[in-house]
């Protein structure tokens, strides 16, 4: 078994328009963008980055906007919602700010005891705020939401498939325990994590796969300290018969991604070097950052990439 995987490290989604994502995540849910990079593989797109105001691992989520992409369709095989924890007895407060903002989709709930409100993403991403009482996690203050109201971190994410049975598997053999069950939902929690340590798997045997675009969660990563305990997991991983990539750097971690029986792309990057590696603390997510190997196209980048105003 794994015990090297600490809780969630980001959750990377696809958008439709960068200036509306970036201000949905700063403005409307007081997160601090820390980077604003390309995606590696695809140089001509952004790769935009929001958390604490380090990007502490479990914080990060993080957004490939695709201009003028199609929405996605929900459904199984995928993150069908993501949470974020919030303090106790803000609930109310965030529905009225939300609300006020023109957020749709809201609906304040209940899952294993814990409150929760649902909302939408500016393309129909599934989110929710979830009470959670006594977390430490310190959330970002330079924002518009009150530090007594801010979202502390992830508090998990939701996968939805067809057949739980090899999902626990995974999240079990992950370091994962099961943790209850609520209606059709069943709960792993990792100990020892870094509060972003819950992964919901919600069973739906007939429902449609999801056609992922803009609002759809294109994979999630876990944390891992470093480069050693990532390759330790990597071992593990293949020699349980599951196909990794081999160790990608992505310049603010290293990178490996499985798809889970599930459907689900999994990834586990490490917590080393973090978000300043090339900014300056204070200056997280302002410049422009390319990793070296685009650097050279910095002058086509600049011109071609609609630029974002704060
Ligand atoms: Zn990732």
């Amino acid at each position: 078994m794994i015990t090297q995987i600490k809780g969630l490290h980001h959750v990377t989604s696809m958008a439709a328009n960068a200036q509306q994502n970036s201000d949905f995540f700063t403005k409307t849910l007081g997160l601090r963008r820390v980077k604003k990079t390309v995606n590696f593989d695809a140089p001509d797109v952004y790769h935009l980055y929001y958390g604490d105001a380090a990007g502490s691992p479990g914080s990060v989520m993080t957004y490939f906007p695709f201009p003028n992409m199609r929405k996605g369709r929900a459904g199984v095989g995928e993150v069908g919602e993501t949470e974020f924890a919030v303090p106790k007895g803000t609930l109310k407060a965030w529905a009225e700010r939300l609300s006020a903002l023109g957020v749709s989709g809201l609906a304040q709930g209940s899952s294993f005891g814990e409150n929760r409100l649902r909302f939408d993403g500016p393309d129909g991403d599934g989110f929710a705020l979830v009470e959670v009482d006594g977390d430490a996690r310190t959330p970002w203050e330079g924002g518009d939401v009150p530090a007594e109201m801010g979202i502390h971190g992830f508090h998990g994410a939701r996968m939805r498939v067809h057949d739980k049975a090899a999902s626990v598997e995974l999240m079990s053999f992950m370091g994962y325990e099961e943790a209850g069950v609520d209606g059709n939902v069943t709960r792993l929690i990792v100990p020892g994590g870094n509060g972003a340590d819950r992964i919901d798997i919600e069973e739906l045997p007939s429902a449609a796969l999801a056609d992922q675009g803009a609002g759809s969660v294109h994979h999630i990563a876990f944390a891992v300290e470093d480069r050693a305990a990532q390759l330790e997991v990597r071992k593990a991983l293949l020699d349980t018969g599951y196909q990794v990539t081999p160790v990608i750097d992505r310049d603010y971690f290293w990178a490996i991604y499985f798809r889970t029986p599930g459907g689900v792309l999994f990834e586990v990057a490490t917590n080393e070097p973090g978000f300043d590696r090339d900014e300056a603390p204070d200056q997280l997510g302002q410049g422009l950052m390319l990793p070296t190997q685009h650097e050279h196209l910095r002058p086509a980048l600049e011109a071609r990439l609609m630029p974002i105003t704060d």
